[in-house]
């Protein structure tokens, strides 16, 4: 029998300073298969009969995306054509929720929407008031949470708990608040520090695994590993063409003083974020020999700090810009190219 289910609020503190206006030319959250949720199946077959409908990796209903790593079938000139109808998962981007010991919303900083650099570099006040630009965005991120637990006994923040438990028992679970508390003064050093990049994906694997990021072209640029080099291509959102625009080596550029900051910052929006605490978590759980959560955390934040530099100085390289130090800007990019990719990642709790 069903419940009243449980009461879940939006923890929408991670959203505050952020300003955002959709681009037109842009697109680049199409480049992807959306998931409907229940309610939204008969408004689009309302609008659009025979638009034909796919399984996600869950078995959920979902609309198909082209081949090739183009994008949704909806998304025609970089418009979407059923855009008064489209799912509660487009509607709600770019902000993403994560489901765990609470309900948190935090931004996809790979919108372009968004100005990384203003928002990172913020300090909002704690009274501020939400984002005026992504009122509709909230109140479909609220309105998908109220619905999914609505009928529903079940709480995502049991299956936390006990996967919780299990750590402490182990000896390795340190509580995320304390782990911050000792972290939040090192991250301009954990920004400059050497740290392992996350695996990129060859185009081999599937093009709906590359990482993307919208810079200024009709299509997304992909990142794909070939071995020792890395190949950035364009995508298109039909998926019939797929263009090279380099070969490069990959390879960390310095930074200016002002790129670190922001690079710090970034590592700070990382720590607040409950994510990646599941993510440490299930790291962890494949360490031969367990780590603490403050090592853990100091891993993946270099990690993070790694993945971003070097996407940045891709970007760089593709440009056959001189080498020199990347500056805030170039910085901004990085972030833009790796933070959807960052999110994408398995961990405890799920995304709404
Ligand atoms: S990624 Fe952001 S700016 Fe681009 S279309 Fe989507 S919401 Fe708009
Ligand atoms: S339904 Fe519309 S908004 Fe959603 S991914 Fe497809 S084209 Fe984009």
């Amino acid at each position: 029998m069903s419940g009243t289910g449980p009461n879940l609020s939006l923890d929408a503190t991670l959203l505050r300073g952020a300003r955002f206006h959709c681009r037109p030319d842009c697109g680049l959250c199409c480049f992807t298969s959306p998931r409907l949720d229940p309610v939204d199946r008969a408004p689009l077959l309302r609008e659009s009969p025979y638009s034909p409908l796919s399984r996600d990796a869950e078995g959920g209903l979902a609309v198909p995306s082209r081949p090739h790593g183009g994008a949704c079938i909806h998304l025609s000139a970089l418009r979407c054509r059923i855009h008064r109808v489209r799912p509660g998962v487009c509607r709600q981007f770019p902000i993403t929720v994560h489901l765990g010991p609470r309900a948190q919303a935090s931004l996809v900083l790979s919108c372009p929407g968004l100005d990384v650099q203003e928002f990172l570099m913020h300090d909002p006040a704690p009274d501020e008031p939400e984002p005026p630009g992504l009122v509709q965005e909230l109140d479909t991120a609220r309105a998908r949470l109220r619905l999914r637990f609505t009928h529903s006994d079940e709480d995502p923040r049991v299956g936390w708990e006990a996967r919780r438990t299990a750590a402490v028992r182990a000896g390795w679970w340190e509580e995320p608040e304390v782990v911050r508390r000792s972290l939040r003064p090192n991250l301009e050093r954990l920004a400059q520090a050497p740290g392992e990049p996350h695996a990129l994906p060859s185009s081999r694997d599937g093009f709906e695994f590359l990482p993307l990021t919208f810079d200024g072209r009709a299509g997304p640029i992909a990142f794909a590993s070939s071995g020792a080099t890395w190949s950035l291509l364009e995508l298109s959102a039909e998926g019939d063409r797929v263009k090279r625009i380099g070969t490069i080596v990959p390879r960390i550029l310095p930074m200016t003083e002002g790129a670190g900051q922001l690079l710090a910052r970034y590592l700070a929006y990382w720590l607040e974020r409950d994510d990646l605490w599941g993510m440490l978590a299930e790291s962890i759980s494949e360490d031969p020999v367990p780590i603490s959560m403050n090592r853990a955390a100091e891993r993946e934040l270099r990690s993070i700090s790694a993945d971003v530099r070097l996407r940045a100085s891709a970007l760089r390289a593709s440009r056959k810009l001189p080498e020199g130090p990347l500056g805030a800007d170039e910085i901004a990019a990085g972030i833009r190219a790796a933070d959807l990719d960052l999110l994408d990642r398995d961990g405890w709790g799920e995304r709404l």
